[in-house]
């Protein structure tokens, strides 16, 4: 499905990137207003809090509810600021339209929950207010693209995504691996769909926010949602991952920002040179797999099996070995030669079994 859009029109997307940033949570009304105040004296223009805090196990500490809304209110009459919150229920939405809120966003876990979104997405009708979906915790794009499906089916024109990471066992890097191949798919389907990278809950930690900001920056991402708050040792949520508005100021700073110019005379000659090697390519697999159906029916004629391992092995062995030799990193080359197996493997199974 198509989604129907409307350029955001927030004060700063006109700039790459446009920032939303401020802290997990809402947890005192002076926390909220310091690290405000600190944000928009380093000209940040929209003002990010959890009031309801989704934890993955009880006791936590849950977030304020409706009482820190008027805590944003304050932000966004005493900064000009616009203001940001994460929404999980009609009542959110609700609340958060009473309490003049500009931008609402949906969690990672509720993204994964049609029901909620469809939720969130039926008390949304009628309104026109920017909202952003994040990534589903899981690595599943279709659900991500469903969820914006639903808001935008609402009527949300003003729509945007947030990539925040994706939960796996592998966390010794990043809290959630960045797995940047759903947002570039993301990106490739809706080209008009601004992209906000979230470096806080990808990396987990201050020291990848700045090289997370900038990979963002060179995929061509459209904005960052970075969490910050006036003393992060202290917060309450995420504290590992939080910066100073100081901080946030120097990292954006520092972050090198290149155009997207999409064709030159040279990319497109190198790109048909690039052309030239995927015929190639082609050509060559399927040659490749003309002598494995050949060696299909031999090894019918002659009553062996197909797969006979160690060859596999030999040739996953050889291949990665010259792989590193041409720069081509061993899992990638092991990852096309699996894929190459495995056709081969279809093909002789015809053979045998015609
Ligand atoms: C958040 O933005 O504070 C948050 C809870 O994020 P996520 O839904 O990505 O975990
Ligand atoms: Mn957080």
């Amino acid at each position: 499905m198509d989604l129907k859009l409307k350029p955001l029109a927030l004060p700063s997307d006109n700039v790459r990137p446009f920032v939303i940033s401020g802290p997990c949570s809402a947890e005192t009304e002076e926390q909220v207003m310091t690290t405000a105040l600190q944000l928009a004296m380093k000209g940040c223009h929209i003002f990010r809090a959890g009031v309801w805090k989704p934890r993955t196990k009880p006791g936590g500490f849950e977030g304020n509810g409706e009482k820190a809304l008027p805590w944003l209110e304050r932000v966004k009459k005493e900064t000009g600021m616009l203001i940001a919150t994460e929404v999980a229920t009609p009542e959110h939405v609700e609340l958060c339209l009473k309490h003049g809120i500009d931008i609402l966003w949906v969690g990672a876990r509720t993204t994964a929950n049609p029901f909620a979104v469809q939720a969130i997405a039926d008390a949304l009708k009628g309104v026109d207010i920017p909202v952003f979906v994040k990534n589903p915790v899981n690595p599943d794009i279709e659900l991500w693209v469903g969820a914006l499906e639903r808001i935008n089916g609402a009527g949300v024109e003003r729509l945007g995504a947030i990539h925040r990471g994706f939960s796996s066992i592998d966390n010794k890097i990043y809290r959630n691996l960045p797995m940047w191949q759903l947002p570039i798919e993301l990106k490739r389907r809706y080209p008009d769909l601004p992209i906000v990278n979230d470096p806080s809950h990808i990396g987990g930690r201050r020291d990848l926010i700045a090289p997370l900001c900038q990979q963002a920056m060179d995929l061509g991402m459209d904005g960052l949602i970075v969490e910050s708050h006036c003393d992060p040792d202290r917060a309450w949520s995420d504290a590992k991952q939080q910066v100073t508005p100081e901080v946030l100021d120097f990292i954006l700073d520092k972050l090198v920002i290149r155009q997207e110019v999409s064709t030159t005379e040279s990319i497109n000659a190198m790109r048909k040179q690039i052309d030239e090697y995927d015929d190639q390519l082609i050509d060559i697999l399927g040659k490749r797999m003309k002598v494995c159906r050949e060696i299909g029916q031999y090894k019918k004629n002659h009553d062996m099996t197909i797969l006979q391992t160690q060859r596999y092995t030999e040739i996953l062995d050889k291949r990665g070995a010259q792989g590193s030799l041409v720069g081509i990193s061993p899992d990638c080359v092991k990852a096309i030669f699996e894929h190459i197996h495995e056709e081969s493997v279809q093909q002789q199974m015809r053979i045998i079994n015609e």
